[in-house]
């Protein structure tokens, strides 16, 4: 997968994203992650992105020209253009759906906003897909930009040494992960639960589905309205 961002601090995008399992994810190659400075596309000397809004207001709105010749730097002509994600409070809640879907694409850009945002008519004109981190107003896409990266990137085969560990977890089937514990066995005389240290997998299974309903329907309700419930499952809850 190649991430290109489009962005006004590229030293942001590779110090946040140069350890643990996305730099090891480069150095493996399953990922490559290029951050293109749009301030390298300034069209004056003082190499000026942001200008006062029309009409008036607070703020400064980034300029389309810079972000339009740094997006045109990235694509190569003839071959199908990717797809361009901006980030911006107004997009669509990212989630683990979206996270699958983009990892299953080859390339990527991404889009960074700051300060009031960007220009209208660059958005219309280049981007595909608007997507927010969440309801809350960030100073800039690239935080935003590392927790889409680090949530995609781990779907990426081999990118998780043990690639298992992102077979089941929390929002698979739109339900909550089990509880987990490790060693020791008991800490401050608090034991884990028997049926884990049992061996008994059929056992171990059941108690795991029981523990991701218990734990959605006390924790995150709402999702059980479009979980992927069997008819033991929805016993379970009735209970
Ligand atoms: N004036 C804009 C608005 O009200 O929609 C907010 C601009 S925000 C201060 C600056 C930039 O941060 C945005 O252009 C966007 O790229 C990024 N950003 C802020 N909050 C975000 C969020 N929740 N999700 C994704 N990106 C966000």
């Amino acid at each position: 997968m190649k991430y290109t961002i489009l962005t006004l601090f590229p030293d942001m995008i590779k110090q946040g994203l140069n350890t643990s399992i996305m730099g090891k994810a480069q150095e493996k190659k399953l990922i490559q992650i290029e951050a293109v400075n749009i301030r390298d596309y300034a069209y004056n000397k003082h190499k000026q992105v942001d200008d006062y809004p029309y009409g008036g207001g607070a703020g400064m709105v980034m300029q389309p020209e810079p972000i339009y010749e740094a997006y045109k730097s990235v694509i190569e002509d003839g071959n199908k253009t990717p797809r361009v994600i901006y980030l911006t409070p107004q997009g669509k809640p990212f989630n683990q759906t979206m996270a699958r879907e983009f990892s299953k694409e080859e390339e990527l850009i991404f889009l960074c906003g700051h300060y009031e945002g960007v220009d209208e008519r660059v958005i219309d004109r280049i981007v595909t897909d608007e997507v927010s981190i969440g309801d809350y107003i960030l100073t800039g896409g690239e935080l935003a930009v590392m927790v889409m990266i680090d949530a995609i990137s781990r779907l990426i085969p081999d990118v998780l040494s043990n690639e298992t560990s992102a077979e089941i977890e929390t929002f698979d089937d739109n339900l909550l992960e089990y509880p987990q514990y490790t060693r020791p066995a008991v800490f401050m005389d608090d034991r884990v639960p028997d049926v884990l240290l049992s061996g008994h997998h059929k056992n171990i299974d059941v108690w795991r589905r029981q523990q991701s309903l218990i734990r959605t329907y006390h924790k995150r309700p709402d999702l059980l309205e479009t979980a992927n419930l069997t008819e033991a499952d929805r016993k379970f809850l009735d209970k």
